[in-house]
């Protein structure tokens, strides 16, 4: 059996090797390192991808959400409605920024933001909503979009590990997470859905002069070569990255296609086990398992991850502390904020490999050895 790994990118790479070699080769050839023609395919193919107008690539993901923040004006004090059971970037911009993150709770089933939370957290300062796709499915955008209009309230999607997925809204039409609010942002970290070969990042817009603002504060804020009229930064995505991601993102759907059945087979074979519970995929929703993360009941956490790591299954806490509870943020004095499912979801939360490679060898052994352990 090959080992097993929460993401196995070399297998992955070997069966697509000619071409991205390829690829890689061409820029280096043509030593358009920077802005080269693979940046401008790439940003042409993502948008076609996504079915929206304007794409700003960026450095990293978390670039992606700050310029986003920069982009819509948001200024210090402002406060943006968001969850707290996320990764780490999302927050962090909004303090960098001095932002203030009022941090609401999720839906202790889809992991999301809870939207009949949001209207009791929306201030005077409030200016923004920004909900994250965590692990891969859609927040309930249709709520969120409804809120943000009664409100006037600016959405930006952290669409980092939902590349791909979509969400059905009640008139029946169907949409792609990162389009459906102001601006959607993601990430190209290598285990993420679409992974380059080191840190890459995007935005997405349908609005034409936001997509201009951002592409000069990407560029420190330049509207002309040596004239900078807005406060900017070096956010740019490497050629040889986009070189990669042109060859990957013919393959997303069959990537996510392979993570989501891996996924099923897990959730059908851990159905019977009274000491889990699978992830839930909301009604509605395409969910493309980032991460394969379910909640264990009544059983020893870190001792399943030692025992599964005993065997040479590796697993995963995502995330070990929620944004409020971290030392970072201390400067908001947030102890009166009550987040109980963060907080319950924090402590129970187990994450298993997943990736496009998983092979039924590998996954008969880890439900085998996931099963007699928590049973
Ligand atoms: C990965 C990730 C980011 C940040 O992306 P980087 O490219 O690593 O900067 C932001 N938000 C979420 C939810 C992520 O998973």
């Amino acid at each position: 059996m090959f080992p097993i790994q929460m993401v196995d990118l070399k297998r992955q790479y070997l069966k697509i090797k000619t071409e991205v070699d390829e690829a890689i080769a061409d820029v280096v050839q043509n030593t358009s390192f920077i802005n080269g023609k693979a940046v401008t395919d790439f940003s042409v193919q993502l948008g076609q991808f996504l079915e929206i107008e304007h794409v700003v690539p960026c450095a990293n993901g978390t670039d992606a959400l700050q310029i986003a923040m920069m982009a819509l004006g948001l200024e210090p004090g402002d406060e943006v409605i968001t969850p707290s059971f996320t990764y780490i970037a999302t927050t962090e911009v909004m303090a960098l920024l001095r932002l203030n993150p009022v941090f609401v709770d999720v839906d202790p089933k889809t992991f999301c933001i809870d939207p009949s939370k949001i209207r009791e957290a929306i201030t005077t300062r409030t200016k923004a909503i920004v909900p994250v796709h965590l692990y891969g499915q859609s927040a309930p955008m249709e709520e969120i979009m409804a809120i943000a209009k009664e409100f006037g309230l600016f959405v930006i999607e952290d669409n980092a590990q939902a590349i791909g997925a979509t969400i059905r809204f009640s008139d029946g039409t169907v949409h792609t997470t990162g389009t459906i609010g102001d601006i959607g942002c993601t990430s190209f970290f290598p285990s993420k859905n679409l992974g380059c070969f080191g840190d890459g990042g995007a935005i997405v817009t349908r609005d034409a002069s936001l997509a201009n603002k951002m592409r000069m504060i990407a560029n420190h804020g330049q509207s002309k070569r040596y004239y900078h009229d807005v406060v900017g930064c070096n956010s740019r995505l490497d050629s040889i990255q986009a070189a990669v991601l042109n060859i990957k993102l013919k393959h997303l759907h069959q990537y996510n296609e392979a993570r989501s059945q891996a996924a099923a087979f897990y959730s059908k074979a851990f159905a019977s086990n009274p000491n889990i519970t699978t992830p839930c995929i909301a009604e509605g929703n395409t969910h493309v398992f980032h991460q394969y993360t379910m909640i264990l009941k009544d059983h020893n956490r870190d001792e399943l991850v030692e025992q599964l790591a005993n065997v040479g299954i590796p697993a995963m806490i995502y995330y070990p502390v929620p944004a409020h509870r971290q030392n970072m943020f201390s400067f908001l004095n947030l102890p009166a904020v009550d987040l109980p499912v963060t907080d319950w979801l924090t402590q129970r939360v187990i994450s298993l490999p997943i990736h496009t490679e998983l092979d039924q060898e590998q996954l008969d052994f880890i439900i085998d050895h996931v099963n007699s352990f928590t049973k």
